[in-house]
């Protein structure tokens, strides 16, 4: 978002990306490219939890469940933030609606059917998908839609580039170049060689994990980067009436915010309900994927753990545990409700790291960090734990960035600045 603002602004960009741009196919073995490699999308804690991420042009948004949640204005006017206007313009902007029914799946359907029948307040959620390009009994948005229906950061990457912005794939940022309490560039690695780019403005937008490591490697934070990582576990049970296995994940749900807790329907790809029923020691349920309902029940963690160069550590706390039975109960319930059974959970596995450079503490109401002329945005600057699709919010906070430096009545009307802008995600480079 940065990078699409900056460079309709007539500003130089250019974007460092560590994963490669190949389209996206919709494959799992694209997919596993994207956020299976232990070490690079995915990371294992020693209690059987998994943490995944998209290194991919786009990032995570390329294989993510697309469901749009609109910011917590509140939490973040507490900080000094306020995002009102951008909101109102990405409103305009992005595809954000509720499914339509004929693309709402069966297993959606019944699970809300269950949930309301048991009296929840179980509402469509908001979609960041192009209706007349989606399809139902598909799976493929989990592994990248390949249709176009499902919207990515990729389109942003798409229109910066129109507007003369550059992407470098395949470019691993190292470390930020200062001097003098000033950002002056970024040093990458590409094609095996470290590389240096000089840049009047950086803008880190590694996500949760890699901002805070680049921070980390340029000197400019400790090594404990305390986050949240919004974990999920899966609640799965079968029914007799129902051969499917095909749909939009995150159709519907419900949200108890004061609780930090969230649940929605949640039908994965066959391969990946195998490798969760295979964790969960639960082999006679391997060949039910077609019949299963999955609930997904997702919390706010507490914020805590680690980020190392290479791992990342993040164990439950005490009231994540209780956030956990307490979600899982009413999934169970729910899915008594629409007649499941066999019931079983998943370990728990998390796609939200975050909170990891807070607004407040690792950066300033601007995002801008100690250093003058380095930004950080991603998920990383959420301020407070978490539980919420952070997407939307993201892209909120990229629209007020670039507002920031380099409002666009300055820009408009008069001869474009040579500003020169640099970021993990979006780079702009000296002429
Ligand atoms: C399976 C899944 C489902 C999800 N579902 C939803 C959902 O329904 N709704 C929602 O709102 N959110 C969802 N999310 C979360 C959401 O997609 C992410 O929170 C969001 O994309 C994070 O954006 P980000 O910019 O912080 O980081 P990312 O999207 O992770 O982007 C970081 C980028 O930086 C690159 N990078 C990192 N380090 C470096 C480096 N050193 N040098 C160069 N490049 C680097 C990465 O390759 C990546 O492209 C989901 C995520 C996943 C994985």
């Amino acid at each position: 978002m940065v990078a699409r603002e900056m460079a309709r602004r007539g500003m130089r960009v250019l974007i460092l990306e560590q994963g490669n741009a190949a389209p996206l196919r919709g494959t799992l073995g694209q997919m596993a490219a994207i956020a299976a490699i232990p070490g690079r999308g995915a990371f294992f804690g020693a209690d059987g939890s998994l943490l995944v991420r998209g290194i991919t042009a786009g990032g995570s948004s390329a294989i993510n469940f697309a469901t749009a949640m609109a910011p917590p204005l509140p939490l973040f006017a507490r900080y000094g933030v306020d995002l009102q206007a951008p909101l109102r313009a990405l409103q305009r902007e992005l595809p954000m609606a509720p499914l339509p029914d004929a693309l709402i799946g069966p297993m959606a359907t019944r699970i809300m059917q269950a949930a309301r029948a048991a009296g929840h307040d179980w509402q469509k959620l908001d979609k960041m998908i192009y209706p007349d390009k989606c399809r139902s009994g598909c799976w493929r948005c989990v592994y990248g839609c390949p249709f176009g229906a499902k919207w990515t950061a990729r389109n942003l990457l798409d229109d910066a580039l129109a507007d003369g912005a550059e992407l470098l794939p395949g470019a691993t940022a190292t470390r930020v170049i200062s001097d003098a309490q000033r950002a002056v560039g970024v040093e990458f690695l590409h094609d095996r060689r470290l590389q240096q780019v000089r840049a009047g403005l950086v803008v880190l937008a590694g996500g949760g994990i890699g901002s805070p490591r680049l921070l980390q490697a340029s000197g400019l934070a400790r090594g404990n980067a305390r986050h949240f990582s919004d974990p999920v576990i899966a609640v799965m049970g079968s029914v007799d009436d129902i051969d499917g296995g095909a749909e939009v994940p995150m159709a519907a749900g419900m949200h108890l915010a004061q609780d930090g807790v969230m649940l929605s329907d949640l039908t994965l790809p066959r391969p990946m309900y195998q490798a969760f029923a295979a964790q969960a020691g639960r082999l006679d349920r391997l060949l039910a994927h077609r019949r299963t309902l999955t609930i997904m029940v997702k919390i706010r963690d507490a914020l805590g753990g680690r980020i190392g160069a290479r791992w990342v550590s993040k164990a439950l706390q005490p009231q994540d545990r209780d956030k956990f039975a307490q979600g899982v109960a009413l999934a169970r319930a729910i899915l008594a409700q629409a007649g499941a059974r066999h019931v079983f959970a998943s370990r728990h596995f998390a796609a939200h790291p975050g909170g990891s450079v807070r607004i407040g503490e690792g950066v300033d109401a601007n995002l801008q960090t100690a250093l003058a002329n380095l930004y950080v945005c991603d998920a990383s600057v959420i301020p407070e734990a978490w539980g919420l699709p952070p997407t939307l919010t993201l892209l909120c906070l990229g629209m007020r960035l670039a507002e920031h430096v380099c409002p666009a009545q300055t820009a408009a009307g008069r001869p474009q600045p040579v500003l020169r802008i640099a970021s993990v995600k979006r780079l702009q480079a000296t002429g």
